[in-house]
């Protein structure tokens, strides 16, 4: 996770107001953000993206990339001028067919004028082609075009796309897209969806194909060389996973974690409902990034997340995101909580069902393990700031909340919440005030104290609040008997026993700490 564009958040939003054009009837400029609080420059006002064609060429060997990507759009406004989110070198820019003007403004917008107004409701095509080394293109010291020895990866967020292709960077905006790259052969291209090659002479084409709506930060890229492997799960979706040839001593640990990913999609359908996309899988590159992240139906995952073993964990972690955030995406980046404590409390559920620890378990001994007075509770999970996107508590504390939940309305209705709501908001967008109104439909109980005070309260809920961190159960199992005052073997007083999982788990969270955050 990165922080660039946070820093100018105060700044930014006065920006915002002073670009909204003056009246929708009068034609004029779309705003240069979309209107994320967090984010203000993130994606851009006054049209509405409906699919990229990205077609591309790339030189391993020296960094050279070539585009042109096709955007359809509607226009949301009348518009003179709008804005593109891209930091690469534009040679040119046609709207509907048509030489258009462009300049760069802040660190990352295209401005685009066209030699005609563009009217309000009408179809708007843009085709932007462009040359550049991503590697070297930096904004505020960093460059989210991971260099590898052979190759390239893109995998970030809130942010990445600007270093591939231009794009109304924000997940409200959704898109269809076909990622088309001419690779020289002996190397492999990896990107979202199906995948389909045709070769002409010393160089590959691989075309990707998402046919299902996927936000803009949860297109990847890669290139460089590929083991891939085609697969179909028992049910029929097809699978793709990929390895670098060069992943050393994790190269086992990290077959032997995501060649389960068609088993663990099986698992989280019975879950959380039916498999959102048309095929899953998922891509180690040769990056020395540490963490893993949910890019729509090809998930990236860093070598380093396999380091110490192998980790089904942040598989199902990665795969669950597949519905919660990549389905049913944040209508703005400070519900977050909608994507990681969700994704996070899949790992507890997984947890469960391999009898590692309970849902319970691990939501009494994180409350144990931070006394009151940790930072852990100054993090709200509903709201964290731009700044906490990925703090440990979004994930934490955001998955005790939804134990919170389960204690609150049951077994049986906390499952029908999570697969109803799936059903509910399939490839849209959401805020956390609206899952919780589906959750008080669904289970006919105000809510309002609950989420208030695990999500939007800062410190540490008293012990037993929402049957969390009360008195020790009688003991987690008869192996591992807390003392009978209530001293767990080997730990303070007090203390419950460490799940079996508890360390898997972790293990998803510390590779990021020496990064930039988790995802
Ligand atoms: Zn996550």
């Amino acid at each position: 996770m990165r922080k660039r564009l946070i820093v100018s958040a105060a700044a930014g939003a006065l920006a915002l107001l002073l670009s909204v054009p003056a009246s929708a009837a009068q034609a004029g400029p779309g705003a240069a953000g979309i209107g994320d609080p967090y984010f203000p420059y993130a994606g851009n006002g006054g049209y509405d993206v409906s699919h990229y064609d990205i077609r591309l060429k790339y030189q391993p060997a020296t960094d050279e990339l070539e585009g042109t990507t096709t955007i359809l759009a509607t226009a949301t406004q009348d518009l003179t001028r709008f804005n593109l989110d891209f930091v690469l070198q534009v040679k040119e820019v046609l709207v509907n067919g048509r030489p258009a003007r462009f300049a760069t403004s802040g660190e990352q917008e295209l401005e685009i004028t066209p030699a005609r107004t563009i009217a309000r409701g009408s179809a708007v095509t843009v085709v932007v082609r462009y040359a550049d080394k991503p590697g070297e293109v930096e904004r505020g010291g960093y460059s989210a075009w991971i260099r590898t020895p052979d190759g390239g990866v893109v995998a970030n967020e809130p942010e990445g796309a600007a270093w591939w292709y231009p794009s109304n960077d924000h997940p409200t905006d959704k898109a269809t897209f076909d990622v088309s790259v001419l690779v020289p052969n002996g190397t492999q291209a990896i990107s979202n969806g199906t995948l389909t090659t045709s070769q002409r002479p010393g160089w590959t084409r691989y075309n990707y194909r998402q046919a299902k709506p996927q936000a803009t930060y949860l297109a990847t890229l890669a290139v460089g060389k590929f083991d891939i492997r085609q697969d179909t799960t028992p049910g029929g979706l097809p699978v793709i996973t990929a390895y670098s040839p060069d992943l050393g001593v994790n190269a086992g640990a990290a077959r032997a974690s995501v060649e389960r990913t068609g088993e663990l999609t099986d698992w989280l359908s019975g879950v959380f409902g039916p498999y959102p996309f048309d095929s899953v899988g998922g891509y180690v590159p040769n990056v020395p990034t540490g963490y893993a992240l949910e890019t729509q139906n090809q998930i990236f995952y860093s070598p380093a997340q396999f380091a110490r073993g192998s980790n089904t964990s942040v598989v199902v972690h990665e795969l669950a995101h597949q519905w919660f955030g990549d389905s049913v995406s944040v209508q703005r980046w400070s519900e977050i909580w909608l994507n990681e404590g969700f994704a996070r409390y899949s790992q507890w559920l997984w947890s469960e069902h391999e009898n590692e620890g309970t849902g319970q378990e691990l939501a009494d001994f994180i409350y144990d393990l931070y006394p009151a007075g940790d930072p852990f509770w100054t993090v709200r999970p509903g709201d964290p700031g731009a700044d906490r996107l990925f703090a440990g508590a979004v994930y934490d504390r955001g998955a005790i909340a939804i134990q919170a939940l389960r204690n609150t309305v049951g077994d049986e209705k906390l499952f029908a919440i999570l697969k109803g709501w799936q059903s509910e908001r399939k490839y849209g967008n959401a805020t956390i005030q609206q899952f919780q109104a589906y959750a008080e439909r669904v289970s006919g109980k105000p809510l309002g104290e609950l989420f208030n005070t695990w999500l939007y309260t800062p410190g540490k809920p008293a012990a037993g609040t929402s049957g969390i961190g009360g008195a020790p159960a009688v003991a987690a199992s008869a192996s591992a008997p807390a003392g009978s005052a209530g001293l767990a073997p080997g730990g303070a007083p007090g203390a419950r026993p460490e799940p079996k999982s508890w360390k898997k788990i972790q293990e998803t969270n510390t590779v990021h700490e020496h990064e930039h955050g988790q995802r």
